[in-house]
C-alpha cells in the first residue's frame, strides 16, 4: 500500500538526479505515471501521493477508470495504438493523445473534440529507429504531418513522442533520443510552438533526460512488475 507513494518519491528523486547532472531543472521534466493493466485503486494512491499525470495503452481498460476517477484532478494521456474508429471515444476521454501517427486520425479526432472541452493536446509518434513492427511516422514524413496537425483548431499540437528500440546499451539509447530532439528542435526552428518531447521510460530515463526529455513515461517502476 505504501509501495506505490515510496516507489512514485523515488522516481521523482531520480529524475531529479538526472536533471540535476545535466545542469537541468526538475520541473522541466514532467512524469506520466503510466497506469496501463493497474486497477484504479492504484492510479488512487498515486492521486493520493501528489501524482497527476497517467498513461493508458488501451481504450476499453482505461474508460471505466478515467470514469471511476473523475473529478479528482487527473490528467489522462492516451499511449497505445490507435484504431481509427475510436477516435470519438478518446477525444471525449482523454486530454493528451502521445500517438498520433496519421493525418486521418489527427483530423478526425479534431472533429470529433467536443466544442466545450479545451483543445486535446497531441504528440506525434515518431517510429525514430525505423523499426517495421513499431507504430509511428517515419522521421523524413514528420514536418509535413507536424505542420498539417498543427492547423486543426480543436487540437494542439505539443510535441513529439517516441518508443526507441529496446537496447540497455546508454550510448544507443541516446542515439536515438539524439535523433528525436534534432527533429524537434527543426520543428520549433521551422515555426512551430511546441514543448514536450516526450521519451523515456523504466529502463532509459537518464539518457532521455540528457537528451532534453520534457515529459518521461514510467510505469513499472511506480506501480512495480506487471503481471
Ligand atoms: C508501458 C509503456 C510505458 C511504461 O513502461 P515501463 O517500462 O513500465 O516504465 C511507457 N510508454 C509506453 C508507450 C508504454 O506503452
Amino acid at each position: 500500500m505504501a509501495d506505490i507513494r515510496s516507489r512514485l518519491h523515488a522516481v521523482r528523486d531520480q529524475i531529479a538526479s538526472h536533471a540535476r547532472a545535466c545542469a537541468r531543472g526538475p520541473e522541466g521534466v514532467r512524469l506520466v505515471a503510466v497506469s496501463k493493466t493497474r486497477p484504479a485503486t492504484d492510479v488512487a494512491q498515486a492521486l493520493e501521493a501528489g501524482q497527476r499525470d497517467f498513461g493508458e495503452n488501451y481504450l476499453q481498460e482505461a474508460l471505466p477508470k478515467i470514469e471511476a476517477l473523475a473529478n479528482r484532478g487527473a490528467v489522462w494521456h492516451y499511449i497505445g495504438r490507435i484504431q481509427s474508429n475510436k477516435t470519438r471515444e478518446l477525444a471525449a476521454a482523454f486530454d493528451w493523445v502521445q500517438t498520433v501517427d496519421r493525418l486521418k486520425v489527427a483530423q478526425r479526432l479534431d472533429a470529433q473534440r467536443s466544442p466545450d472541452m479545451l483543445p486535446l493536446n497531441i504528440c506525434l509518434q515518431v517510429n525514430i529507429d525505423r523499426e517495421p513492427q513499431k507504430a509511428g511516422t517515419l522521421p523524413e514524413d514528420v514536418p509535413a504531418l507536424a505542420a498539417a496537425a498543427s492547423r486543426l483548431p480543436r487540437l494542439r499540437l505539443r510535441g513529439l513522442m517516441a518508443i526507441p528500440a529496446a537496447t540497455g546499451d546508454p550510448a544507443r539509447q541516446r542515439t536515438s533520443f539524439s535523433a528525436l530532439r534534432e527533429l524537434f528542435e527543426r520543428l520549433r526552428t521551422d515555426g512551430l510552438e511546441l514543448d514536450t518531447l516526450s521519451m523515456g521510460m523504466s529502463g532509459d530515463l537518464a539518457a532521455a533526460i540528457t537528451e532534453g526529455s520534457t515529459m518521461v513515461r514510467v510505469g513499472t517502476a511506480i506501480f512495480g512488475p506487471r503481471g
